[in-house]
């Protein structure tokens, strides 16, 4: 006897394996609960991908100097502009 199951990924472990949200004997009425909880296409199929235009601007973990090129990781963000500012420039500045 055939079921169908509908499993999603563990978004929290995601190398783990699916987790089994439900059964069913017909293949239609697995599609009718993925459409009622995913908003799944009429074969099921639910799109994890969403592209949205953003207008924020990329924030840069490094601080980059325009002469030279030297970069300067802003994990500690104090260090890096004081770095910055004390570099010897490799163009002589
Ligand atoms: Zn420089």
């Amino acid at each position: 006897m055939i079921k169908y199951y509908v499993d999603v990924p563990n978004a929290a472990l995601p190398d783990e394996v699916w987790i089994t949200l439900a059964s069913f004997d017909t293949k239609e009425e697995a599609i009718e609960y993925t459409q009622h909880y995913f908003l799944a296409d009429e074969e099921g199929n639910i799109n994890l991908i969403s592209e949205i235009e953003s207008d924020e601007e990329e924030d840069e973990d490094v601080l980059r100097c325009e002469k030279c090129g030297k970069e300067f990781p802003k994990s500690d963000e104090y260090y890096a502009e004081v770095a910055y500012d004390q570099h010897e420039c490799e163009d002589g500045g």
